[in-house]
């Protein structure tokens, strides 16, 4: 199926890793022209090292926090600047937080109410009046189960999901008018860089990442008795956000190996 992505733009926040790094990888095999930012400059550099070489002017990287409104400007003006356009917004720059109520003090949930809702809002301000441009402007979100079916050592993250689904669902509603379809995907356990910090810290000595991820997987009753791999819900993110999807809009989709229990 042609998907209706050649010679699109798209931008990747937090592209350098997991299933950022995912995503841009199968939009440029797509033939979509690719901005991706990230915080650290190195994790960047090697990530576009290969990318620059196989597509050359196709893709583009730029350090930006995407929590800091004068950088995602900057970004946008850089991207701007190169392509001229953008057609998809995939807002996926973040991380989960590990903690139960009892160790979740104000300051926590105050940071992680920042990145859960200013990691879309920045970027969706920044590039909004880009997409309303496009004959074909898509955001996507990366958010997940736990916005649906919250667990307590993540309490904050359980929460903040909730809100942010709801917040996307009225998104799509006020931008449907300018053409802006907005959908995300909501996630299970996907292997990526926050599993890997994750492993360094939480494995039986000796184990291997295999068998700690196999034995997570198992303990958590996941019905496809794995976790998922980064291009995954890449592959979710890209159809949400191509012409494909034209009728689509307001929708989450679970990417998540059957582990939800409501239906
Ligand atoms: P990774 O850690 O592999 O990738 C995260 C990416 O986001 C990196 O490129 C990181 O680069 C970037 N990033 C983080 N914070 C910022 C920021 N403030 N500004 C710009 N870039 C940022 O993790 P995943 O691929 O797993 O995570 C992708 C998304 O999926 C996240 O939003 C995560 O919460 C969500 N998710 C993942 C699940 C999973 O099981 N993997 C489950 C549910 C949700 P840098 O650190 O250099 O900025």
């Amino acid at each position: 199926m042609d998907l209706g992505l050649k010679d699109r733009v798209a931008v990747v926040t937090g592209g350098s890793s997991g299933i950022g790094l995912a995503t841009v990888k199968l939009l440029l095999a797509d033939g979509v022209k690719v901005a991706f930012c990230g915080r650290d400059r190195g994790r960047l550099d090697s990530a576009l090292a290969p990318l620059a070489d196989a597509y050359g002017d196709a893709v583009m990287a730029e350090t930006c926090d995407v929590l800091d409104a004068g950088q995602v400007e900057q970004f946008a003006k850089s991207v701007r600047a190169r392509f001229g356009k953008v057609d998809i917004l995939v807002a996926n720059a973040g991380q989960g937080l590990m903690r139960a109520f009892e160790d979740t003090e104000d300051e926590v949930w105050r940071t992680e109410f920042e990145l859960k809702f200013f990691s879309l809002i920045r970027p969706v301000r920044a590039f909004e009046a880009d997409l309303a441009r496009s004959d074909a402007g898509a955001i996507v979100a990366v958010n997940s189960l736990l916005a649906r079916q919250p667990e307590k050592h993540m309490i904050a993250t359980s929460a903040l999901r909730a809100g942010a689904m709801n917040f996307l669902k009225t998104l799509s509603v006020e931008l449907a008018p300018k053409g802006i379809r907005v959908n995300s995907i909501l996630l299970g356990v996907i292997e990526s860089g926050q599993w890997d910090r994750r492993y360094k810290s939480m494995a039986e000595p000796g184990e291997t990442k295999e068998a700690w991820l196999r034995r997570l997987a198992r303990a958590r009753g996941i019905p496809l008795e794995r976790f998922g791999r980064p291009e995954e819900p890449a592959a979710a993110l890209i159809f949400l956000a191509s012409p494909a999807a034209s009728y689509i809009t307001g929708a989450t989709l679970e990417v998540a190996g059957g582990v939800s229990r409501f239906v």
